[in-house]
Formats: structure tokens, sequence, C-alpha cells
């Protein structure tokens, strides 16, 4: 056993031992729903029981189909996997494939009733990624869709979880211990049910009937749409852009259309999505004019009116029970798919290391929980004022000016574009960027953009398309092309998607490559922990592709999941070994006489 596995199991067999219930060889695991969050739990609580040396079985109760067309097929979103998902997975391991992601996106367009205005990437990468949760939609039956959600569970399958094609009618005590019902079939007995049922389906009732306090979180209807625009149609009109509408349309809280391969979704998000109310959306200019340039295909293919969490359910554990994803903890509006792993992965975490009773979730999963729950409450209030801002001419002209001539500047405080960027990417808690609106020169700089605002009130959009593949994640690197350089500073790490890079340094004059490194692996990762300059340069051996991790959003992740700083540990002390080695050959080829 490595030191890895002796120092968390010493520390999981000390927390155990203040619990009385506990995951042991041979615990049996039910997940209700194969969505994100029920996938992603059972993927990490496999991976991390191997590590320990624990065995479990796993069975992941799910009645979808996901490579089914249409609504039956698909968990019903806008299927955005955000830039902080995205970064996360690629640190865990876990790399989205080219045929899941229909499309990379690089930047913002946000529409206002009168005026458009493109906001690109911190870093001009593909960050976020459009994708299907099922096999697409209706009408696309010739066109290679690979579901986001089946992905997942599959990954969750080939660490040993039993995929069970069931839906659960009934869950029951058996004793101290739950039961789950499928049809037709003896109800199976389980240490641990973890409740992954989203807000999709009564589901959630079976939890509160158990009687442990659970009360399902509060949803709302919304509405999604997908357009068979053509390929060729969405690269040239949409772009590798997510389009975002400020409109004063009371009631709306986010709308956007969502480029993929060749379909556009078009969603929407608010309190009354009735049909009158999606009509007056489509026919506002700014979104007729994406709607009525294609001629063929105006009238959506696919349409589904899900329901979207509003947040919070109550006590969403108890012992033997924990729900998470959708139906227990969920980020009002934006990236739920996130939410689902965040929640997975720190219910994993407990369930594991920390013990399965109520007290054990309480102290290492309701933190994550009250989180995300008070978060949402900052949530709110943002919502309250950008319905303020859309009502008002002058106001949202002054947030389409401010961001303009922060787009315009390279300078570092881009204060509205990053506010802006946050809120509609997930980027960021609602509360760092509450307190960002807060920033006396965040209001002064609204300020001046209201006031001084004279000229046209119809500016086009400045959109600048770079060429860039469209369903791989970050950047392409050519043969050659320095990506850090020694001796320079830097605050992020990078992640290499695909290709191979060389780790360089110069010594009197000279390059000395100290490795090569390929897909999945890691580099930059020091400038997280120390404001030194780079320790060595890295350029792209052929063409690659790498995915920056920004630091905020990984020192974010490792304060809410500290499991996540010992992937990068584990690198770090991997490298460390690599490196003794090759100093140990060197030394044996030097011959005697040298001294490290
Ligand atoms: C209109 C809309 C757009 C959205 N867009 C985005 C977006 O772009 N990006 C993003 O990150 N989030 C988005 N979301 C939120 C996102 O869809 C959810 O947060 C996410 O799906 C939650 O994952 P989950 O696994 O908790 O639940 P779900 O995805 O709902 O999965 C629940 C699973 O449980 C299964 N299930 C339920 N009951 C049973 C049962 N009794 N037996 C067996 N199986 C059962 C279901 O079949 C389903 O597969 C959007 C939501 C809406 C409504």
């Amino acid at each position: 056993m490595g030191l890895y596995q002796s120092v968390v199991r010493g520390v999981s067999q000390e927390m155990k031992q203040n619990s009385s219930l506990s995951l042991d060889n041979g615990s049996r695991v039910a997940v209700i729903g194969g969505g994100p969050a029920g996938s992603f739990f059972s993927y990490f609580l496999l991976h991390m029981a191997s590590r320990v040396e624990i065995s479990l079985q796993v069975d992941i109760y799910e009645r979808r189909e996901f490579s089914a067309l249409g609504p039956v097929g698909c968990n019903m979103c806008a299927g955005v996997i955000s830039e902080s998902l995205v970064q996360s997975l690629s640190v865990e391991g876990i790399r989205l494939p080219a045929d899941v992601v229909q499309r990379g996106i690089n930047s913002f367009l946000l529409h206002t009733d009168r005026e458009s205005v493109t906001m690109y990437a911190p870093f001009r990468e593909m960050r976020i990624a459009t994708t299907y949760r099922g096999g697409g939609p209706k009408g696309a039956a010739d066109m290679k869709v690979k579901s986001f959600d089946e992905y997942i569970l599959n990954l969750a399958v080939s660490k040993g979880a039993g995929a069970i094609k069931e839906r659960v009618t009934d869950l029951s005590w058996d004793g101290q211990k739950p039961q789950v019902h499928t049809k037709g079939r003896e109800p199976r007995t389980y240490d641990l049910i973890v409740g992954a049922v989203g807000v999709n389906s009564p589901s959630g009732g079976l939890f509160e009937k158990l009687d442990f306090g659970y009360r399902k979180p509060k949803a709302r209807k919304t509405f999604n749409m997908e357009f068979a625009f053509g390929s060729e149609f969405v690269t040239n009109n949409l772009g590798n852009a997510m389009h975002a509408f400020l409109l004063n349309l009371p009631g709306l809280e986010f709308a956007a259309l969502i480029p993929k391969d060749n379909f556009v979704t078009m969603c929407l998000i608010g309190d009354k999505m009735d049909g009158k109310f999606v009509d007056s959306f489509m026919q506002r200019p700014p979104v007729q004019k994406y709607l009525s340039s294609n001629d063929s295909h105006t009238a959506g293919t696919c349409s589904c009116s899900p329901y979207a969490s509003l947040g919070n359910a109550t006590q969403p554990f108890g012992d033997r029970v924990v729900l998470i994803g959708d139906s227990g903890m969920s980020r009002l509006n934006k990236d739920g798919i996130g939410s689902a792993y965040r929640t997975a992965k720190v219910a994993a975490v407990t369930a594991l290391f920390r013990g399965i009773s109520q007290r054990d979730f309480f102290e290492g999963y309701w933190p994550i929980c009250k989180t995300i729950k008070w978060d949402n409450r900052f949530g709110r209030v943002i919502y309250a004022a950008v319905e303020v801002v859309k009502r008002s001419r002058l106001l949202s002209r002054g947030v389409v000016r401010m961001i303009k001539s922060e787009q315009q500047k390279l300078g570092k405080y881009r204060r509205m574009s990053m506010v802006l960027w946050d809120m509609f990417t997930g980027s960021a808690p609602y509360r760092d960027v509450f307190i960002r609106c807060l920033h006396p020169a965040f209001i002064g700089g609204y300020i001046r953009h209201i006031v001084s605002g004279s000229g046209s009130s119809s500016v086009e959009a400045d959109r600048k398309e770079e060429v860039m593949e469209e369903t791989t994640m970050g950047r392409l690197y050519h043969d050659g092309e320095v990506i850090i350089r020694e001796g320079e500073t830097g605050d992020c790490m990078y992640v290499i998607q695909s290709g191979q890079s060389e780790v360089i340094v110069t010594r009197e004059g000279k390059e000395v490559t100290l490795s090569v490194l390929g897909e999945g692996d890691v580099f930059g990762e020091m400038a997280l922990f120390q404001q030194q300059p780079r320790s060595a340069t890295v350029r792209a051996k052929g063409d690659m592709r790498i995915l920056t991790i920004d630091k905020r959003i990984f020192l974010r992740r490792v304060h809410e999941d500290p499991s996540f700083a010992y992937l990068i540990l584990q690198k770090m002390s991997q490298r460390i070994r690599e490196l003794d080695s090759e100093m140990a050959r060197l030394k044996v080829e030097a011959g005697p006489g040298i001294e490290s």
C-alpha cells in the first residue's frame, strides 16, 4: 500500500471510529437516478474506495435509455457544461471526448433590446462545452450524438458500478436498513441509499415517505426548444458563442440561444413559461434576427418544458440516506450539472471516509449544501437587480457600453465583463459576483458609462471570431510554440487535452529537455501554490491542445473539497519521483566522483 493510501486509510479509520454507521468491505449502495449526480457519486465513491482497498457493491437504478432521441432519452436541459466544471473534471482526469462535445464555446454575445456586445473568455480558448444529455433532439436521426449523461454513467460502470435499467417504485425500511422496490422483483436491502432523482419525476416523494425530515426542493417550469439549422448556418451566424438575452420581458430570468453542432438550443428560464410567453420572446427583434434568418427551419423540431430546481431541499440526509444534485441542493438557474458534481463528490467522500449516519452527513455533507443554499440567496438579489436593469433602457445601455469599452482595452480590470461572464457561465459563486458589484470602481465605471451614453443606440456586435476546432476544449498550440517560459511569472496551470509538449530548462546557454508530457498531464501547477517564476519552459511538440486551469477556480474547489488538492499533490510527487530517478541515472552515467 502506497503512502497516499496509508494516510487516507488512517484518516478514514480515525473518522469512522466516531461513527457507528460506515461503509466497509462488501457494503451495498443503491443510487437512485443515473443522471450526472448519481453517476458522479458512483464514480467517485468506487474510485476512492479502490484506492483504500475497500470493495463496495454500487447499483445505479436508471430508467432512461440515454441514447434514445427526444425527451424520452434526455434529462432535458440546455446541456452547457460550465467553465468551472470542464476545468474540475479535467483535473480529476475526466476529459470530455470530442464526440460528447457538440461545440466548444469561447465567448458570450449579450443582446439587449437594442444592442449586442461580445465578451470573450478570459483565456481566449474553448472553455465551455455544449452537449446533449440524451441521444439528441427529435429529427437528429442521422446525426452523431453521444449523450453526456451516458458518458458519465459509463464512467461509473467502468469503475465497477452495476447499471440497473429499472424504475424504483418504492422505498421502505427493513429494520434499520433501507430497501429498494422495483416492479416484479423482491425488494433489495442496502447499507446506503443515495437519492439522485432530480426534480422531473415524483420520485422525491419516495424519500419524503422515509420520514427522516426530507422535503424536496421547489421547482418551476422552464422551456427548451431545438432548431435544426445545420452546421454551416450555426457556425456562420452564431459561431462559438453563447447568445444571452437581457430583454425587457418581465418574468424572464435567463434566455439563451446555445449553438450545438448543427442544432441550436433555445433555453428560457423564468416564472411564467407558457406558450404565449415563449412566442413573445421569439418575436423580439434580437431573437428574430437569428430565428428568421434560417428560412427552412424556423419551427423547432423538439421541445420540452422540464422543471428547474429552485435550489434547496430540506434535510437532504438521514441515517443511511443522502440526496444529491437537483434533489438535494442545486445552484439557482446556473451550472446545475456543476452542483450535481460538487454535491455528489462531497457526499461520496463523506460516506466513505466519515460514515453514513445522519450526524456524518451533517458534519461532512451539509456544509456544501449550506454554501449553495446561502449562495442562492445572493443569486436571487442579483436576478432582482438584473430585472431592474432590463426594464431601463439607460441602465442596460450602460452595461453594454461598459463591456464594449472593456473588451476594446486589454486591461486587467474588466469588471462588468467578468461580472457577467461569471454570472452567465456560473464560474463564480453569486456571492463573489455580488461583492464585486459593490466595489466602488465597478459602481463608478457603470455610472460613467450610463451618463456618457451618446451616439448610436444600435451598435452592432463586434464579433471577431477566431478559427478554432469546435469540439475539443482548450486552445490549439502548434509545434515549437511556447506555452510557459522559464523565469516568467504566472498564476494558472495547464492540462494537456491532446498531443505532447516538452519541458525544457536552459543551463549555460544550452537547452536541456527534462521530460515529455502527454495527454492528461498537468504542468505549471507550482504557480498555484507559490508566487515564484516558472521553473522551466514548456513547448509544444507537434500540434497539441491545452486547457488552462484558473487559480481562482482551482482554489475554490480545494477549499470546498480538499481531496481535490490530492490530485495535484499526487502529480507533483510523481514528478519528483521521476526527477529522482533521472538524477540517479545521470549520476550512474557520469561515473564515480559526482556528488549530488
Ligand atoms: C431548462 C433547463 C436548462 C438547464 N440548462 C443547464 C445547463 O445548460 N447546464 C447545467 O449545468 N445545468 C442546466 N440545467 C440544470 C440541470 O439540468 C440539472 O441541474 C441537472 O440535470 C441535475 O442533475 P441530477 O443528476 O441531479 O438530476 P437529473 O439530471 O434530473 O437526473 C435524475 C435522474 O434520475 C432518474 N430517476 C428519477 N426517478 C427515478 C426512479 N424512480 N427510478 C430510477 N431512476 C429515476 C431520471 O431518469 C434521471 O435520469 C438546466 C435545467 C433546466 C430545467
